[in-house]
């Protein structure tokens, strides 16, 4: 916790359309990764706050649910032509408060813009079913029925991407929406909320309060709220969909990963290579898609010098340095867990090929670098292979066969994303048919979906049914409701009593 510094900038919440400055007493410093410079601080919202944000998206979602539907998808189409327009400075932002390069920034708020321009097209997507005549005279169809007040709750990993698979959906289908941002880096996220308000989002609609555990426990119990979204870990959103599921809410939880990639030795090699140390050490591993775990098959385990000499490339250094391949990671606790993982992979027994740990950067020499790390020789028993490592370190299994490699996958709780690289089209169909995952690539190493799609990744990964975007989240953001209806002509003679079930 910080303690108050009148120079340092602070992060508003955002209620009733209007920045709010916070009266909390607990408050937290937003800083920069690279440099250790203080950005900003940023408020746990008190208790009477979290109540003012979501009596707001109460009162509003009396008048934004009848708005129709075509202005509700204008101010989308506004929103993302916004987004458009202040790229760079999102990008600038992100990358100062997350650490990711500034090209991965831009990445970051690409994904999330797809997420608005699909919002933008509601009319196709929140559309009844009607069977006529399912009686005689009787038609029966559905309405798809926003739910009220919303909330979201997001991880620092993706600081836009993730606030826009949320809250565009939710607002778009009719729902007005409370969002608890992540407190490492929530700029961004607010430079976000300004531009949707700007868009046209009218005031109430979207409310930010900030926090931790307190605040996301009060949005699981809050009686207003309706539904929640979480992104995060496993060990948080397993927390959070039991307790908002006793509370009573629609939840879904994307969750914590273990990706692996298989490759087989018919793989078109320097293509493979520079997917997987792409995947593996992008976003200094912080990503829930990441590859962590590169499974080399038979022959394939000749590979393993190609991939340190790959790994080798990686130039890291700040995120605003020109080709910059490895930013660092979020915050100095994140160095030392990664730090402390890659210490027990040794004493475990995994061969160490790279080690990356205290980097030599200059010009960065306060920020929180690993620079790309590789252990050959992983089991399914050690702690790195059972833990969610997040940074940029990849551990080498090796195998005989495909079926090695799929049981190994199956048998891992989690269920995010997997890969596999070969030119067999038959050994890639016997893995699609055969991998108990919920997002698998061939020969493509990070398969996060576009939002035509949605999200799914299973397991372990993943708890409710419906993903965050694409088709399976309108229905997440709606009730629906089915009518049936029969009209009596004026002239029409009354008919008997009908005592059966059946409609005639
Ligand atoms: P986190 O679980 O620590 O934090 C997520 C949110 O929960 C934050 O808003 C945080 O304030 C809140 N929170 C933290 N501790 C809490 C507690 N004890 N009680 C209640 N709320 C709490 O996650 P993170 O470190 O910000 O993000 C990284 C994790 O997110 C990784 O596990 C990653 O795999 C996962 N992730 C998953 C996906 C996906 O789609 N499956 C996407 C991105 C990130």
């Amino acid at each position: 916790m910080s303690t108050t510094n009148a120079a340092v900038p602070t992060v508003k919440l955002f209620i009733d359309g209007k920045p709010v400055e916070s009266t909390s007493s607990e408050w937290r410093e937003v800083i920069n990764p690279a440099t250790q410079e203080v950005l900003a601080r940023v408020p746990f919202a008190t208790r009477d706050e979290v109540e003012r944000a979501v009596a707001s998206a109460k009162a509003a979602f009396k008048t934004w649910k009848k708005t129709p539907i075509g202005a509700r998808a204008r101010i989308f189409l506004k929103y993302q032509q916004l987004i458009r327009e202040n790229m760079k400075e999102l990008a600038a932002i992100l990358t100062a408060e997350q650490g990711k390069t500034l090209p991965d920034a831009e990445g970051d708020v690409f994904r999330g813009l797809e997420v608005v321009e699909h919002a933008a097209a509601i009319g196709n997507l929140q559309l009844g079913e009607l069977a006529n005549n399912v009686a005689g005279g009787v038609d029966t169809f559905t309405l798809l029925q926003p739910l009220g007040v919303c909330a979201g709750i997001t991880p620092f990993n993706f600081p836009a991407m993730i606030p826009l698979w949320m809250f565009p959906m939710a607002i778009a289908t009719g729902n007005t929406f409370v969002l608890k941002p992540s407190e490492q880096d929530p700029m961004v996220t607010m430079r976000l909320v300004e531009l949707a308000h700007e868009a046209g989002i009218p005031p109430g609609v979207l409310n930010v309060i900030h926090g931790g555990p307190d605040v996301v426990n009060a949005i699981c119990d809050h009686p207003d709220i309706k539904a929640v979204s979480f992104v995060g870990s496993t060990r948080v959103g397993t927390h959070v969909y039991n307790r908002a599921s006793l509370a009573g809410k629609r939840v879904q939880c994307m969750m914590g990963a273990k990706n692996h990639a298989v490759i087989l030795p018919d793989a078109n090699k320097e293509q493979t290579l520079n997917a997987i140390a792409g995947a593996a050490f992008g976003a200094a591993g912080q990503r829930c898609m990441a590859v962590s775990v590169a499974i080399l098959v038979g022959e394939a385990n000749e590979w393993i010098p190609d991939l340190v000499a790959k790994a080798r490339t990686l130039k890291v250094s700040g995120g605003t340095e020109a080709n910059t391949d490895v930013g660092p990671l979020v915050s100095c606790a994140a160095l030392d867990r990664v730090s402390g993982l890659i210490e027990r992979g040794i004493q475990e027994g995994a061969k160490l090929e790279l080690d990356g740990r205290n980097p030599q950067v200059a010009g960065y020499e306060k920020g929180n670098f690993v620079a790309p790390t590789l252990f050959s020789g992983v089991t399914a028993q050690m702690s790195i292979y059972r833990e969610e490592i997040f940074g940029p370190v990849l551990c080498v299994v090796s195998v005989k066969t495909l079926d090695e490699a799929i049981e190994l996958i199956n048998a891992n709780p989690n269920g995010n994303g997997t890969a596999i690289f070969t030119r067999s089209g038959a050994a890639a169909r016997h893995f699609k048919e055969e991998i108990d995952v919920g997002q698998v690539g061939v020969n493509v190493p990070i398969p996060v979906p576009v939002p035509l799609f949605s999200f799914t990744g299973s397991r372990g990964s993943k708890l409710g049914d419906l993903g965050p975007y694409g088709k399976q989240v309108v229905q997440f953001y709606t009730q629906t409701k089915t009518v049936t209806e029969r009209w009596f002509d004026e002239n029409e003679v009354g008919g008997a009593v009908n005592t059966t079930i059946h409609l005639k």
